[in-house]
């Protein structure tokens, strides 16, 4: 199946702004970064790629989030590079900062444990920060209350292949919620309570589970080495969100909403270091349909080490056809999951 070459998805509703278009209307939409000031080279090497692969036909707004004000020159740098608009947040110290119901104790118990087990950032507070933000905050940002759909872009990613249709309005028009490039497994010891949480939560509020979930995926774990039974019974496989595309009015939704509140409650963010990936992954995989969401199997896509690699003459990687990432870290895919559960 690999060796055949895609082009662009079949059967769906495609829109291609033609040369010359003056007229045409943009969807609902932002591409969208939280990044730092001292991040600009980066930001703006990503830009660069994502604009001349695709967004310099449609010139989407890009939304800059920041917890501190952005500089000057940062704003120079990236206005330098984007062909749309250019909007700047500033997120507020309240909704960035560890919030008053995390028990000090326990948040250097959690952290030191994930420290001893060699976690990533498990000390760096304002990583807790971020995920907590990027989880269930940022679509509530006063600048994105406009928008229904983002892209979020990462410093010093790359995009490697041409995709010529309006990817926004791929997602309006097929009325997807979620789309993705890679999916992993996760450090289990990261979100060791997150299901419990999660499953607490569900019993509580059966209404809110959509009858057509993603519940296989979720749970089934059989052939990952990563997440044992660390995580509780989830099988820790979760859309790598560094990169997405998705509706807000999905997060901003009651089931979701409710859920984030029990998530903030429970106070993983910091106890543990749950992700913004695993959390959206989870949220999308129970309170939707599993139909709305979609792999971008044609968005050549590169996040260190990882990446989306397709097979396709509009790609301008030297890579063989489904190449992943360094073959030590081969077996934390799990997009075959993905294929199989969610059928
Ligand atoms: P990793 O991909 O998990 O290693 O995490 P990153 O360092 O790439 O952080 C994820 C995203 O959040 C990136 O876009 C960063 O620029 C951004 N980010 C992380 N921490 C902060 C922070 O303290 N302030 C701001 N403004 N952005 C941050
Ligand atoms: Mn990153």
């Amino acid at each position: 199946v690999l060796s055949k070459k895609i082009d662009e998805p079949k059967n769906m509703k495609l829109v291609h702004k033609q040369d010359g278009d003056t007229d045409y209307e943009l969807a609902n939409a932002t591409l969208l970064s939280l990044v730092r000031n001292s991040e600009l080279e980066g930001i703006v090497s990503s830009i660069r790629q994502l604009e001349e692969t695709w967004n310099w036909r449609y010139n989407y707004p890009f939304t800059f989030i920041n917890d501190e004000e952005f500089t000057p020159e940062f704003k120079k740098g990236v206005e330098e590079v984007c062909s749309g608009k250019v909007y700047y947040e500033v997120i507020p110290k309240s909704i960035w900062e560890k919030p008053a119901n995390i028990d000090p104790a326990l948040y250097k118990s959690g952290i030191a444990k994930l420290a001893a087990n060699k976690v990533n950032y498990a000390s760096l507070e304002s990583y807790h920060n971020m995920c907590r933000f990027n989880s269930g905050w940022f679509y509530r940002l006063e600048g994105l209350k406009k928008f229904k759909y983002y892209w979020r872009v990462e410093p010093n990613v790359n995009f490697f292949c041409k995709v010529d249709y309006d990817v926004f309005k791929f997602m309006r028009d097929n009325e997807l919620t979620y789309g993705f490039t890679v999916s992993l497994y996760d450090e289990p010891l990261t979100v060791e309570t997150l299901w419990k949480t999660t499953v607490d939560f569900c019993l509580a509020h059966p209404e809110y589970v959509h009858p057509n979930g993603a519940f296989k995926w979720l749970t089934e774990n059989q052939q990952n080495p990563h997440s044992t039974n660390g995580a509780g019974g989830y099988s820790t496989c979760h859309f790598w969100s560094n990169f997405e595309i998705a509706d807000m009015d999905f997060y901003r939704g009651e089931a979701y909403s409710k859920w984030f509140d029990a998530l903030e409650a429970a106070g993983g963010f910091y106890y543990e270091r749950w992700g913004d990936a695993p959390v959206h992954s989870v949220g999308v995989g129970l309170f939707e349909d599993k139909s709305k969401v979609w792999w971008f199997r044609d968005i050549g896509y590169h996040h260190s080490p990882y990446e989306n690699s397709p097979h396709s003459d509009k790609c301008s990687t030297d890579h063989e056809p489904g190449y992943f990432a360094p073959p030590d870290v081969y077996d934390q895919n799990c997009l075959p999951n993905w294929i199989r559960y969610s059928m």
